[in-house]
C-alpha cells in the first residue's frame, strides 16, 4: 500500500468510528495531510500504531449538569471533557461555554491542543472541555451557578498533574473564577494549579488575558518581519471581539496598525477611522453589551448586521471568533484587496478552502495551533508561578510570551524550508509538532 493509501485507509477508519464529527474529521485531515512529507521520509513514523494512537482520545467524559435559572426553574445542558494526549505532559486546554458545543467540536479543539502544546515546548499533554451552555443574556448569579454545577461533576477528573483546563470561547476571568471557588469548597484545598487564567488575587498571572491576542500579534510581526515588513502603518481586520479579538486589536494599535473592522455573531463593525479601543472595552467587557451598540457614540462608524468583515480592504486580517468562520468566497475577496497575510487568532477559522485560497495567491497563513498558542503558553507560565507560589510582573510575562512566539514562529519556518514547502507555516506547524508528540509517545513505549 502506498503511503497516501495508508493515510487515507486511516481517515475513512476515523470518520466511521466518529460519525457526524464533521469538524473533528477537518482537523484530522488537515494534519495527516500536512505530515505526508515527514512520513514520507521516515516510514517508521507509521509504526507501532502511532497515527492510530494519535488520532484516538485517551479518554472522554460527557456529564449532565443541573442548575436552577433566576425563575427557579431547573435547566438541564451537557458537559464534557475530551483528554486526547498526555504524552508531553497533564492534559492541558479551555473549556467552552457555548450553545454549538457538541462532542466532536470538544473532539477537534483538544486534537489540535495537542499540536499547539506540542510547539510551546513547555512539557504540555492536550485536553478540552465545554458545554452546550449559552451563556448569551445570563444573569451573574445564573452563570455562577451553572459553573458550579458544572465544576460539581468536574472535579473528579482533573488536578494539577492529571488536567488542568482554562478559558475558551464563553469562559473568561468571571467564569474561572466560579469554577475554582467550587472546586476549592469540594476539595478542601487551595490547588491554585488546577485551572489556569484565574484573577491575578486567586492565583492568576499577569499578561495572561492578554496572551493569546498580544501572541498571534508577536507571530505576526515575525512573519513579516520574515519578508522585510512591519506592523506599522498597515489596516487590519480582526474578526470577533471577545478576548483574543480584544487584545490582537491592542497589539497591532501598539504597533503602529489601524483597525478598521471587528465583530461579534450579530455582524460586524466598520470604523475607517480605527476602532476606539476604549469604548469597545467599556461596552464589551464592563457593560456586556452587543458590538452594534459602539456607533450610539461614534458618528463615522457603521454595523453591517448577519455579515462577515472579509469585504473590508485590508493588508492584514486576525479571523479571532470561531472554526470556519472565513470560506473561499471571503478569502478571494480579501486577496482582491490586497491582503499581505492571515493569522488564525481563534482555532481553525479558515475553512480548508480559505487556506488554499491564500496559498494559491501567496498570502502567507499562520495556522492557529502556532499562532494562538501564546495563551496556553502563558497558562504554563502561570502553573510555574502557582508551584513556586510566585506572581512575576508583567514585563517578564511578556517578554518571556514573546520569545516563546518567535521561537515557535522560527520553528514553523525553519521546519517548512527543510520539508520543501518554504513559507508554509501550516506544514512547518504540523511536522514541527508531530515530531515532537511521536518521539514522546515512542519513548513512553506502547501505551
Ligand atoms: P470569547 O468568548 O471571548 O469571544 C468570542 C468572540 O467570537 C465573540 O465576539 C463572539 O461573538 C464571537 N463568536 C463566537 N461564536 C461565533 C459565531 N459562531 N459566529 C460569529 N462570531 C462568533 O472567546 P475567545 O476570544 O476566548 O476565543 C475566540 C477563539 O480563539 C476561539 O476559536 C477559541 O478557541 C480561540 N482561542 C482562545 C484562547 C483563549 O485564551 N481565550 C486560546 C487559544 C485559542 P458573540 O459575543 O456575539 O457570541
Amino acid at each position: 500500500m502506498t503511503l497516501d493509501d495508508e493515510v487515507l485507509t486511516l481517515f475513512d477508519q476515523i470518520v466511521h468510528r466518529n460519525p457526524a464529527e464533521i469538524e473533528f474529521h477537518q482537523a484530522v485531515l488537515e494534519v495527516l495531510t500536512a505530515i505526508r512529507p515527514a512520513l514520507r521520509r521516515d516510514r517508521s513514523l507509521c509504526d507501532a500504531g502511532l497515527l492510530e494512537r494519535l488520532c484516538e482520545p485517551e479518554r472522554q467524559t460527557m456529564f449532565r449538569v443541573v442548575w436552577t435559572d433566576d425563575r427557579g426553574k431547573a435547566q438541564v445542558n451537557r458537559g464534557f471533557r475530551v483528554g486526547f494526549s498526555s504524552a508531553l505532559g497533564p492534559y492541558k486546554g479551555g473549556l467552552r461555554f457555548h450553545r454549538n458545543v457538541t462532542l466532536g467540536v470538544v473532539k477537534f479543539l483538544a486534537f489540535e491542543q495537542i499540536f499547539k502544546n506540542a510547539l510551546t515546548g513547555l512539557g504540555l499533554g492536550a485536553g478540552k472541555g465545554g458545554s452546550d451552555f449559552d451563556p448569551a443574556g445570563r444573569s451573574d448569579g445564573e452563570i455562577m451557578r451553572f459553573c458550579q454545577a458544572f465544576m460539581t461533576e468536574l472535579h473528579r477528573h482533573i488536578g494539577p498533574c492529571t488536567d488542568i483546563p482554562a478559558g475558551d470561547v464563553g469562559v473568561g476571568g468571571r467564569e474561572l473564577g466560579y469554577l475554582f471557588g467550587q472546586y476549592k469548597r469540594i476539595t478542601n484545598r487551595f490547588d491554585a494549579g488546577v485551572l489556569t487564567g484565574k484573577g491575578l488575587l486567586i492565583g492568576g498571572s499577569h499578561v495572561r488575558p492578554e496572551a493569546t491576542g498580544y501572541g498571534a500579534i508577536y507571530f505576526l510581526e515575525s512573519m513579516l518581519e520574515a519578508r522585510g515588513e512591519k506592523i506599522e502603518g498597515k489596516r487590519a481586520v480582526v474578526s470577533g471581539s471577545g478576548n483574543v479579538a480584544y487584545y490582537a486589536m491592542e497589539k497591532l494599535q501598539q504597533l503602529g496598525a489601524t483597525v478598521v473592522a471587528c465583530s461579534d455573531s450579530g455582524g460586524y463593525l466598520h470604523d475607517p477611522a480605527g476602532i476606539r479601543l476604549d469604548l469597545l472595552h467599556e461596552l464589551k467587557f464592563v457593560r456586556r453589551r452587543r458590538l452594534s451598540t459602539y456607533v450610539e457614540s461614534v458618528a463615522g462608524a457603521a454595523f453591517m448586521p448577519f455579515e462577515k468583515p472579509w469585504d473590508v480592504p485590508c493588508d492584514l486580517v486576525v479571523p479571532s471568533a470561531t472554526q470556519n468562520e472565513l470560506d473561499g468566497v471571503g478569502a478571494k475577496s480579501l486577496v482582491r484587496n490586497g491582503v499581505v497575510a492571515v493569522v488564525e487568532g481563534a482555532n481553525m477559522p479558515c475553512t480548508p478552502d480559505a487556506v488554499q485560497t491564500f496559498r494559491d495567491a501567496g498570502v502567507p497563513v499562520a495556522p492557529g495551533k502556532a499562532a494562538n498558542a501564546g495563551g496556553v503558553a502563558t497558562s504554563a507560565f502561570e502553573m510555574q508561578q502557582n508551584a513556586a507560589r510566585d506572581q512575576w510582573q508583567a514585563v517578564d510575562v511578556d517578554r518571556r510570551l514573546r520569545g516563546t512566539m518567535r521561537t515557535i514562529h522560527d520553528t514553523c519556518l525553519a521546519t517548512a524550508d527543510d520539508h520543501d514547502l518554504p513559507g508554509d507555516y501550516g506544514a512547518g506547524a504540523n511536522i514541527a509538532a508531530f515530531h515532537t508528540v511521536a518521539a514522546a509517545m515512542n519513548a513512553l513505549g506502547l501505551i
